[in-house]
């Protein structure tokens, strides 16, 4: 990994072909897919890696069977296409996850529309991944511990995928750097012209020269456009979605939704050993970075989900950890859950290439969209999405499970890291402590905030704790465990002498 200080002189020194401005999932993966394609290739961000939308998302990786509902077929293809890549390049961070549509009398879907949805969901995807079947309000709750099963006329069990956003957005940053781009968080463009832009990090200003440059900054992509071209109009209005962390209750292992109409819905998801329940979706006006849980929105997604389910799962009390994501939707009137989840793209009158919407399950064919985009003296040839499995995912790891690791904290390493839990392992043979955990009841090791300090670009504790490991999510980041993260920040000897 190049240090800060190297990729800082590289940005400054080398004229690029193409600067990728956010390096959320979007802008990583056209950094990843440009550098593989053999172009010179700058991506920073003004976060961290992930640090916004892709760290905030519902973490599923589905085959859009909600946008049947808007008749939009080539979306819900193309999002199953998406998730069998997914599962294929990453197995482990990305995973199947059995999801259940609960059907209640007086609902917004009966249960025959939503057996004629899963026909067309399964043959549009030439019934490769999809598989469904009706469960009876019996063999529902089996399921799902605390399901209201007052009206429920059936469960409706299918197939999704899932993952940990904030770390596939990791991984393809890695990808990306390892095919030679040089990539720095917490690095902002402040100001953007034809050929140069000013890149503002903490250590100070740099100009980095390039060729073309995509603009990938998700809620921020007019704010980015604006400095190319201060009149443009609007491409995007904000949408908020909010999402709460409860204690999984045991048994709990598929997730749970009813239909709220429009594309919102509300769901109960086993997600890292906790249930994630969401989510809102309002109009968001104002700066994207102060956007906020309010107790409205626990408010709201409480009591939808409580639709489903009992107090003993949904309650304000259990709440361990709360976020927000802003979705960039077209801009135009109407209500925000209606609007369209495909993704668009705008090229400003000096070139630059602007990428708004989309999802995270399809983020490789929207990177392939942008690079389509770019002007013909830097667009790769034959573009497709590239078939490479990310870092860590290409063969499974070599060393096995120590004694002292329980099973739970190694199953957790190997799907976060694949075959890198070997360097994690290797942390361990210099010092035990490493892999012991970092906050007791949660499956991360010291070992890992040692790999994400050396290997993975973190600057913060927070960028430690809340996307390259799962303390913080789980609300175990406690002042001692952050202030022992920062001395590991501050560099110095092995793990022990931080203790
Ligand atoms: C509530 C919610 C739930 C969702 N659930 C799902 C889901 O379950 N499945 C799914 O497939 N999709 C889901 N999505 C959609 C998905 O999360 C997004 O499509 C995706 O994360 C967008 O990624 P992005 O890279 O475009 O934006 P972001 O992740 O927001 O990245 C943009 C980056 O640009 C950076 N940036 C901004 N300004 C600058 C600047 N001046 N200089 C440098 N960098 C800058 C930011 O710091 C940021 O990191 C959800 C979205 C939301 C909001």
């Amino acid at each position: 990994m190049l240090s800060r200080s190297d990729a800082l002189e590289m940005l400054a020194g080398r004229r690029f072909d193409l600067l990728v401005v956010g390096a959320g999932i979007v802008g990583s993966r056209v950094a990843y897919e440009a550098a593989q394609s053999g172009l010179s290739v700058a991506l920073v961000d003004a976060g961290d890696f992930g640090g916004a939308t892709s760290s905030a998302s519902s973490k599923l990786v589905h085959g859009g069977l909600r946008y049947l509902g808007s008749g939009d077929l080539r979306l819900v293809r193309e999002s199953q296409t998406e998730k069998s890549a997914l599962l294929r390049l990453a197995p482990g961070l990305v995973h199947r996850l059995p999801f259940m549509m609960a059907i209640y009398r007086h609902g917004q879907i009966g249960s025959r529309q939503m057996r004629a949805g899963l026909m067309l969901y399964g043959t549009l995807s030439g019934f490769r991944e999809v598989w469904a079947s009706e469960l009876s309000p019996a063999a529902a709750a089996a399921r799902v511990p605390g399901l209201r099963t007052e009206d429920l006329e059936a469960g409706w069990l299918y197939e999704e995928g899932q993952t940990n956003d904030g770390r596939l957005t990791l991984a393809t940053v890695k990808g990306a750097a390892e095919a030679g781009a040089v990539v720095l968080n917490h690095a902002a463009v402040v100001e953007l012209g034809s050929d140069e832009a000013v890149v503002e990090a903490p250590e100070g200003r740099v100009g980095v020269g390039f060729r073309a440059a995509v603009n990938a900054s998700g809620p921020w992509v007019d704010h980015v456009r604006r400095l190319e071209d201060p009149g443009c109009v609007p491409l995007v209005r904000l949408s908020k979605g909010v999402h709460l962390l409860l204690p999984l209750p045991a048994g709990f292992d598929t997730a749970v939704s009813i239909p709220l109409g429009g594309t919102r819905a509300t769901f109960a998801v086993p997600w890292e050993g906790m249930l994630l329940l969401g989510t809102t979706d309002t109009g968001y006006e104002g700066d994207a970075a102060a956007a906020r849980v309010e107790p409205a929105d626990v408010d709201m997604v409480l009591g939808e989900a409580a639709l489903m389910l009992g107090e003993d799962v949904v309650r304000r009390d259990l709440i361990r950890h709360t976020y927000a994501g802003l979705r960039a939707l077209p801009a135009g009137p109407g209500e925000t859950a209606r609007a369209s989840r495909e993704h668009f793209v705008n090229v400003g009158p000096q070139g630059l290439v602007s990428i708004a919407g989309g999802k995270l399950t399809t983020h490789r064919r929207i990177a392939i969209d942008v690079l389509r985009e770019l002007p013909e003296r830097v667009r790769p040839r034959g573009l497709r999405p590239s078939n490479r499995p990310l870092p860590g995912f290409a063969h499974p790891p070599q060393g096995r499970r120590p004694a002292d690791v329980e099973p739970a904290s190694w199953s957790h390493l190997i799907d976060h890291y694949g075959s890198e839990v070997d360097r994690l392992l290797a942390y361990g043979a210099h010092d035990p402590e490493a892999l012991g955990p970092i906050a007791a009841g949660g499956p991360d090791v010291w070992a890992q905030a040692c790999h994400a300090v050396e290997n993975e670009w973190a600057v913060t504790a927070e960028d430690v704790l809340r996307r390259r490991t799962t303390v913080s999510i789980r609300g175990l980041g406690t002042p001692e465990v952050e202030a022992r993260v920062d001395r590991l920040l501050a560099g110095g000897p092995g793990l022990s002498q931080h203790g």
